[in-house]
């Protein structure tokens, strides 16, 4: 009995032994294989992740072949520096908000853009601004319309989405809310500019018999270029996106069109995308194309550039406009179907381009 118990004892030892070196072989070749997965996941010259990305547009509209040499120069140093500004405030960690709205609010003071200082006139000769800003990570958005006294109207924008429970303010009520938050405050006179008068007077040359209605379609494709918009994405990865523009030259007093509208000429979700559009408004809200951009990726898988496309292609006309967007993960595309749109890109991969060619 006792060497019987001692035989089967042998036996479950050794077998004991095998299974054990058994065990040992499998979990090493389990381990290779893992590790042998991982390598070819992960190729070593994969690139950096994406710490930031951002794009600029300056808005859609005639083709640089139509300016002299020392403007384009010009126009394209300052799409220089507003690149400078944001990729500074993403480098060192700033938010895309922050971002978004210093770069606008750099190209609103630059004259030579329609949106602030610059802006186009209107049918009565004036102006009225136009700007809107969105947080892609809660969805908080502010706008103002219509404004003429409001030096900056991309900081009243940002401030109607922090400090009210409001979207959207627009004229008198917007320019009062800029008073009480004590924003830089001109006459509207400081919008004045010889260029913005000049195209505005040369419009009532060539067009005498026709009202501020006609100006959208007929402005088109001769219109300036000029709007301006900004999309981010910063090291946390939110997304933000802002617009602002003057409108369009000989617009209707009262006129608001796509860049304080938010789906419309600004958008921005961490979910999807961030989306600031230049051109004829009232095709922007029409197809409520920034958000169509953002509804595409979330509800149809499409990516970025396919949304973008498809917008420019399919739902606005040629010569309508352009787009500038990133996404969530801070790929790029900057598209346009009129004759120009000076634009400009960086990200932490090291792209780094202003183009107005
Ligand atoms: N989208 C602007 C507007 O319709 C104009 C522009 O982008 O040039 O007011």
């Amino acid at each position: 009995m006792n060497s019987l118990l001692h035989v089967s004892d042998i036996h479950c030892r050794s077998l004991f032994q095998q299974g054990s070196a058994l065990f040992l072989i499998l979990s090493t070749i389990i381990l290779c294989c893992s590790q042998s997965v991982q390598a070819t996941d992960q190729p070593p010259n994969d690139p950096i992740p994406m710490k930031y990305a951002i794009a600029i547009h300056g808005g859609a509209g005639r083709s640089p072949s139509e300016f002299d040499a020392a403007s384009n120069a010009k126009r394209r140093a300052s799409m220089e520096q507003a690149l400078k500004i944001g990729v500074d405030i993403l480098k060192a960690g700033g938010t895309s908000l922050d971002a978004v709205e210093g770069v606008v609010k750099f190209l609103e003071d630059d004259p030579q853009f329609n949106a602030g200082k610059g802006a186009v006139y209107n049918a009565a000769g004036g102006h009225e601004l136009d700007a809107s800003i969105m947080d892609g990570a809660t969805l908080s958005c502010g706008a103002v319309a219509g404004v003429s006294h409001i030096k900056n109207p991309i900081r009243l924008a940002r401030l109607v989405m922090t400090d009210t429970p409001h979207v959207l303010l627009s004229g008198k009520g917007a320019e009062d809310f800029g008073k009480l938050k004590q924003v830089d405050w001109v006459e509207p006179t400081y919008f004045d500019t010889p260029e913005a008068k000049a195209s505005w007077e040369l419009f009532l040359k060539s067009q005498p018999s026709l009202g501020a209605a006609d100006s959208i379609r007929l402005c088109n494709p001769r219109w300036d270029v000029g709007t301006v918009g900004c999309v981010a994405l910063d090291s946390k990865g939110n997304l933000a996106a802002a617009t602002s523009t003057g409108g369009i030259t000989h617009k209707q007093f009262g006129r608001v069109g796509d860049s304080p509208i938010v789906g419309a000429g600004t958008y921005a979700d961490n979910q999807t995308c961030a989306v600031s559009g230049t051109g004829i408004g009232e095709q922007f809200i029409r197809f409520s194309i920034a958000y169509d951009i953002a509804a595409q990726i979330k509800y149809k898988g499409a990516t970025l550039q396919a949304a973008v496309d498809d917008n420019l292609k399919n739902r606005l006309t040629a010569g309508d406009g352009g787009i500038i967007a990133i996404d969530k993960v801070g790929n790029i595309t900057m598209g346009f179907n009129t004759g120009g749109m000076p634009r400009a890109a960086a990200d932490s991969n090291g792209r780094h381009e202003v183009l107005w060619d």
